[in-house]
């Protein structure tokens, strides 16, 4: 039995992410101790199938020796290197280079961060450049979508559309503006393709108007798929549509690719499968499978050249002390031969198995909606199908339907409105998938 007293550690010092800090204190922590592949083991020896890889980014699955090895490899070797004062590191740049080789059309040039929230935060910064290197300082406007998640910085949480991420903060976001979400489900103008993207598009057109026009409008971020805010799937041509509404209007296009890249949802980047090629690319997660903190942003040629052109033999003052970190990108590169010798193909096969699993729930009387692309899929649950009646968050916190499944060996995760989400490693065989199916099956038996 695990000592109570890492618990008692963990309520006197530790401060949760997005947790309650009193609810926090009253429920105790769950200590993880070991995984390898999608299974991990709690400090009680419990095996769960980790339905969510982590938080959606061990992509690759646990206990690969080959990453420990390159980590440890390069830690030995260079543990650091700056890529400050013109320096580098043999494999931050070999990283950047088969990144860009393997980026939709010509994402050429790669700025790497240390997660996802300051890849995109980067983006807002460089966008900034870009505009004012263009002689267009006007363009200070940026738009995102209702339900969209794009990080918790300081700036690039204005971008962030979930209310738990505003509330209490009180900082000033009078620079950014959303749109309605494409959300099929819950869609005014219904669950027509055609519908949900003319909506989608007459919205942007229309926010960019009250803005004064795309004379002052500098960027719109999208997601492929909205994670955070529930797995939202656009309809197919959703995002070429409103790639193209930007291109018009020279607006810049950002795509945010930090949950959808790396396989989650068959390809290494969903923006090939929808057939776009962003302004600008952001990524972190399964970059590294989360072995070790990193992310990055991907820019075009035009978007890079015209910062160039701008900053001439100035330097452009972004930077951090871990950006190009040589252990994380040793991390990145091993990751994704991990990726191409295997692990995008049974991403690929597992994730049609997933969908086909949870599609089968639909018959059960809570499962209003199953939705997803690859290994990212939700199921959304209703008291009444007929109506879409939103399950009872008061009667069925989410915290309980968490429960519920990790008593049945299964970690996924429960949204506060009665989605459960799904994101699991690539790895996962056939029997993990239908594991994964089943158990939520038990839990929703046990729900309501
Ligand atoms: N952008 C998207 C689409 C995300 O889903 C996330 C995290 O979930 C982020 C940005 C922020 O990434 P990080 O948590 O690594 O800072």
């Amino acid at each position: 039995m695990f000592s109570n007293s890492l618990i008692e550690l963990d309520r006197a010092h530790l401060i949760h992410p997005v947790a309650s800090y009193r609810g926090h204190e009253n429920l105790g922590v769950r200590v993880l101790t070991s995984a390898f592949g999608a299974t991990v083991t709690d400090a009680n020896g419990k095996q769960l199938i980790d339905g969510f890889a982590g938080l959606w980014c061990v992509n690759a699955g646990y206990g690969h020796d080959s990453i420990v090895e390159a980590a440890a490899k390069q830690m030995r070797e260079l543990p650091y290197a700056t890529a400050y004062f013109g320096l580098g590191s043999e494999p931050a740049i070999r990283l950047a280079s088969e990144l860009a080789d393997r980026a939709p059309g010509d994402l050429n040039h790669v700025y790497f961060t240390l997660g996802g929230s300051d890849a995109v935060d980067s983006t807002i910064r460089f966008i900034r450049y870009y505009w004012n290197a263009r002689g267009r300082p006007g363009k200070d406007q940026f738009i995102s979508i209702e339900q969209g998640y794009h990080g918790s910085s300081t700036v690039g949480a204005g971008l962030t559309a979930l209310p738990a991420f505003h509330a209490g903060f009180g900082l000033p976001f009078d620079w950014q503006h959303k749109i309605p979400s494409h959300y099929a489900y819950r869609n005014p103008v219904g669950t027509e393709p055609e519908a949900i993207i003319a909506a989608s598009i007459a919205a942007l057109k229309q926010k960019i108007e009250e803005l004064g026009g795309a004379e002052r409008v500098a960027a719109f971020y999208a997601e492929p798929i909205q994670g955070s805010g529930g797995v939202l799937v656009p309809p197919k041509g959703w995002m070429k549509a409103m790639r193209a509404v930007c291109r018009e209007l020279d607006i810049l296009f950002v795509a945010d690719e930090v949950i959808t890249g790396f396989g989650r949802t068959g390809p290494l980047f969903a923006c090939s499968e929808d057939d776009i090629v962003p302004d600008l690319l952001t990524v972190a997660k399964g970059l590294t499978s989360g072995y070790v903190p990193m992310g990055a942003l991907f820019m075009s040629e035009h978007v890079y050249q015209t910062i160039a052109d701008g900053a001439g033999t100035s330097a452009v003052g972004h930077g951090y002390t871990y950006s190009a970190h040589p252990v994380s990108a040793a991390v990145g590169l091993e990751v994704l031969r991990l990726y191409e010798d295997g692990l995008l193909e049974n991403g690929r096969r597992a994730g049609a198995r997933l969908m086909a699993g949870l599609e089968s729930l639909k018959d059960h009387p809570l499962v209003g909606d199953v939705r997803g692309r690859g290994m990212l899929a939700a199921i959304e649950l209703v008291v009444d199908k007929e109506r879409k009646t939103p399950l009872p968050a008061a009667a069925e916190p989410a915290r309980r339907i968490f429960d519920r499944a990790w008593n049945n060996g299964l970690v996924i995760r429960a949204f506060a409105n009665g989605v459960l989400g799904y994101a699991p490693p690539l790895c996962c065989t056939e029997a993990e998938i239908d594991a994964i199916v089943e158990r939520t099956r038990r839990t929703l038996d046990e729900t309501l």
